[in-house]
């Protein structure tokens, strides 16, 4: 049995989804041959004050976006960001080394920007001979920290993320434009949009918008929820309907199904078939979280941002805009008004744009990561010795 060790941390939620997304493909792939084990790196395994860093993430971002932007930038200088680095991984060296140890990995995958230099200064030290590769959960910005010489491989979605990679010294060899990690799920067809819809509890006729806000339910849902009920609602509007999908975010989702909606409307929580809603509807409004471009794109769904975290998510927008699939408007009431106008006199617009969504997703990627990523264990040295 192979042992494969992937190192995220929970700093939002596509992280701990992509490697959950890479271990469900190792294991329909290969079953007991490849055991996969998926560790929190900073939560865990660093000292403190460093292992409080993702706690507090998830505030910074979103409700203080202009500081964590100032982080993110401060993180691009090397002078800042160096000294810091250095002294985290001197202090997690015996905390990290005895995680390697325990697990014994033939492969060390890392789905975290902030776990190379740290997992890099373990293995060196160890003068262990443990393949890494590195698999980048953003899609378009793609910050210099995910990237390392010292890894084997490192798999990437857009073509921006590639220069990236290029431009902080990674090879042409070692870069791989695959896409990003999504569930196995979206990797098979969905099934016809009449029957899902039956399922569902939706119209099986009405043009449908998608509202989510990540997995965590944030970025003015509620607002533009509203926005989007009176705009479709009113008496000239073609037909529509909406769901609206909450995350984890119950308040938002409690508050919104009190409300009086002048259209057919569905809310929910946390969902686990987000594959279902997505072919069940014809056009998503969403920040510009990765996972859930990549998932709409492939579910052939046009894209309407409303915001985006700055930083990691910031090259999202045009990389939707510039492909055609998408449009990025803030304004809820202007939000509502392109929705309206899809349904409406620009329907063939919509369709045009599903089709270019579907043409530039590859619901293949994680299966050809993880067809790549079983090259590198099967030959290592250390997988060897073991057989
Ligand atoms: N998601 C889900 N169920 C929900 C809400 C969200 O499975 O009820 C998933 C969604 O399909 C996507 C991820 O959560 O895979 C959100 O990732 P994204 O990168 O868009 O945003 P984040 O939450 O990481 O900011």
């Amino acid at each position: 049995m192979k042992r494969v060790l992937i190192l995220m941390s929970k700093t939002g939620g596509g992280h701990l989804a992509s490697a959950q997304a890479l271990q469900a493909v190792f294991a329909q792939e290969y079953g007991d041959a490849v055991q996969v084990t998926i560790v929190d790196l900073l939560m865990d395994h660093l000292p403190w004050p460093m292992r409080e860093f993702p706690k507090s993430y998830g505030w910074i971002a979103n409700r203080t976006p202009w500081l964590w932007s100032t982080l993110y930038r401060a993180g691009h200088r090397p002078w800042i960001a160096s000294p810091i680095i250095d002294a985290t991984a001197q202090l997690s060296l015996t905390a990290i080394m005895a995680l390697i140890v325990r697990h014994q990995p033939d492969l060390i995958v890392s789905v975290h920007p902030l776990a190379q230099e740290l997992a890099m200064f373990a293995l060196e030290r160890m003068k262990a001979d443990i393949p890494y590769a590195i698999v980048v959960t953003d899609l378009a910005s793609v910050h210099p920290l995910w990237f390392h010489p010292k890894a084997v491989r490192c798999f990437v979605a857009s073509e921006a993320a590639r220069q990236a990679g290029l431009a902080a010294g990674m090879t042409d060899a070692q870069m791989r434009l695959t896409g990003l990690p999504v569930r196995p799920d979206f990797a098979v067809p969905a099934r016809p949009r009449d029957e899902l819809r039956a399922e569902l509890g939706m119209d099986p006729e009405r043009p449908a918008v998608l509202l989510v806000g990540g997995g965590d339910g944030i970025g003015r849902v509620a607002v533009i929820a509203r926005a989007l009920g009176r705009t479709l609602g009113a008496a000239d509007a073609p037909p529509a309907q909406m769901v609206v999908i909450c995350g984890r975010n119950r308040r938002l989702m409690t508050k919104l199904q009190k409300e009086e909606w002048t259209i057919p409307i569905s809310i929910h929580g946390f969902v686990s078939n987000m594959s279902e809603w997505m072919a069940a509807c014809d056009c998503i409004v969403t920040k510009a979280g990765p996972g859930t471009i990549a998932e709409a794109l492939i579910r052939g769904l046009p894209i309407l941002l409303s915001g985006f975290i700055p930083g990691q998510e910031e090259g999202n927008v045009p990389y939707v805009v510039n492909n055609g699939v998408g449009v990025y408007l803030r304004d809820p009431a202007a939000i509502a008004q392109q929705v309206r106008r899809w349904f409406g006199p620009e329907r063939a617009e919509l369709a045009a744009m599903a089709e270019r969504a579907r043409a530039l997703a590859n619901p293949r990627s994680t299966h050809e990561i993880v067809a790549e990523l079983a090259t590198l264990f099967m030959s290592s040295p250390s997988a060897r010795s073991r057989d």
